[in-house]
């Protein structure tokens, strides 16, 4: 039987080629989703490298290891609302996490930027999940000031010599590459000595130390490259021109951070917490102020759904999908952090965590609490806030 959330997204499908293409994700969901293997919102910060590697293997023998990608590179050539149905249908089934170091931020870039021999090499188990990446962006230096970046890359015969630093490197510790922004000349402006490399992370001179994060689990990290020798041919694009490749990376990641599908499944979900005589004895969507508070989510995540759709028809790299990166983020975040308060704000006690153990009232109340917490993170990673609106504000300066 369809649950409400379900036929509401099912009603909007606008031809039955596209209630036919719900459905034939759904069912492919139904057969290879065991509920061990199923999350919520609330629990997706314990999925496991395991749980993800066996996920885009399972996508990428039904065809879809790359749902943006185009299908010369071996993607699905979805259109826009083919993607968000299958987004859609992936959050309701509580489906897990591709990880997006690989798919949504490298793949693309060396597909654009990389030279044949990378697109050989690295396309194909990126497809497949047979190699996870992680992204060497920020130091600890260099955060929202991204240019000031230090860690050096000198040339050296065949090979470039890295040393230095990268802080909060997400799955650091689960991947098998890195993509690393580098400094290769001190020349001119910061921006224009900063090169893009990709390194294997078994290679001699790279220490992956793990830093904690508030929900008590490790998802992020420090690494450290000592004399760390890395092919030429490892360098996508030209040395000196990282930064281009960069900022592409980043409205990618921005646009994939800003998390709609999830959004919409979680605020769903939320309301019929809030209407269930199970969790209170007076349910808060009676009270006028959770009404109030719950309307306003679902006007906000309307409108980003919008601005989504724009975002996911502008061609890759174009200046239309450039612009819209950052309004994204920043509007899809705070939803995202707003939906978690709201779940912490109606649960009240229940949402009081003594030490990380769950509380009287059972784990939900654990996880509502550290998902809230954890999320906020949302409003940092992929550039904060207050970044965003310098970018949409440099943006609006040039129109
Ligand atoms: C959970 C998590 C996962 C992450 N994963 C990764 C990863 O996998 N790879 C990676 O490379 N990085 C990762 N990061 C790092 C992230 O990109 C940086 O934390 C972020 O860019 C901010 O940099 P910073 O922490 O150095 O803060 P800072 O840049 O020091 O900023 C501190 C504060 O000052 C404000 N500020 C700074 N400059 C300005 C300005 N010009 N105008 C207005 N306000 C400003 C910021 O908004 C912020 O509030 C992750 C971070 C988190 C929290």
């Amino acid at each position: 039987m369809q649950n409400p959330s379900t036929a509401r997204f099912a009603d909007r499908d606008s031809t039955p080629e596209l209630t036919a293409f719900r459905a034939e994700v759904r069912e492919f969901l139904d057969a290879r989703l065991p509920p061990n293997r199923r999350f919520t919102s609330h629990t997706l910060d314990r999925q496991s490298e395991a749980t993800t590697r066996w996920w885009h293997h399972t996508l990428a023998e039904r065809g879809w290891g790359a749902p943006s990608w185009p299908t010369t590179h071996g993607g699905t050539g979805w259109s826009v609302v083919q993607r968000r149905i299958f987004e859609q249908e992936c959050a309701l089934a509580g489906a897990p996490l591709m990880s997006a170091f690989g798919v949504v931020m490298v793949g693309p870039v060396i597909y654009t930027f990389g030279s044949e021999a990378q697109k050989a090499q690295h396309l194909p188990p990126i497809l497949d999940g047979s190699l996870l990446w992680c992204q060497g962006y920020s130091e600890p230096a260099a955060g929202s000031d991204l240019a000031s970046l230090d860690c050096r890359a000198a040339r050296d015969g065949d090979a470039y010599v890295v040393n230095g630093q990268k802080i909060w490197t997400t799955q650091a510790h689960w991947a098998d590459w890195i993509f690393c922004l580098v400094r290769t000349s001190t020349k001119g402006r910061p921006q224009e000595g900063i090169s893009f490399l990709l390194i294997d992370m078994k290679t001699p001179g790279i220490e992956v130390r793990p830093l904690w994060s508030i929900d008590g689990l490790h998802h992020l990290n420090e690494v450290f490259f000592s004399d760390v020798r890395v092919p030429v041919s490892n360098l996508v694009g030209e040395e000196n021109k990282g930064w281009t490749y960069a900022k592409f990376l980043l409205v990618n990641e921005r646009q994939g951070i800003a998390a709609v599908a999830h959004s919409q499944v979680e605020l769903e979900r939320l309301k019929r917490y809030a209407g269930s005589t199970d969790h209170f004895a007076s349910p808060p969507i009676n009270d006028p102020y959770y009404a109030e508070r719950i309307t306003d989510l679902e006007n906000r995540l309307s409108a980003l759904e919008a601005l989504e759709a724009r975002a996911l028809d502008a061609p890759e790299g174009s200046f239309e999908a450039a612009k819209l990166g950052s309004p994204l983020k920043l509007l899809g975040t705070h939803i995202m952090q707003d939906i978690a308060e709201l779940y912490v704000d109606m649960s009240g006690p229940a949402a009081l965590v003594a030490g990380g153990q769950d509380s009287a009232y059972g784990s939900f109340g654990a996880e509502v609490m550290t998902n809230h917490l954890l999320g906020r993170a949302h409003t940092i990673y992929g550039g904060t806030s207050e970044v965003q609106k310098n970018v949409i504000a440099k943006l609006m300066a040039n129109l």
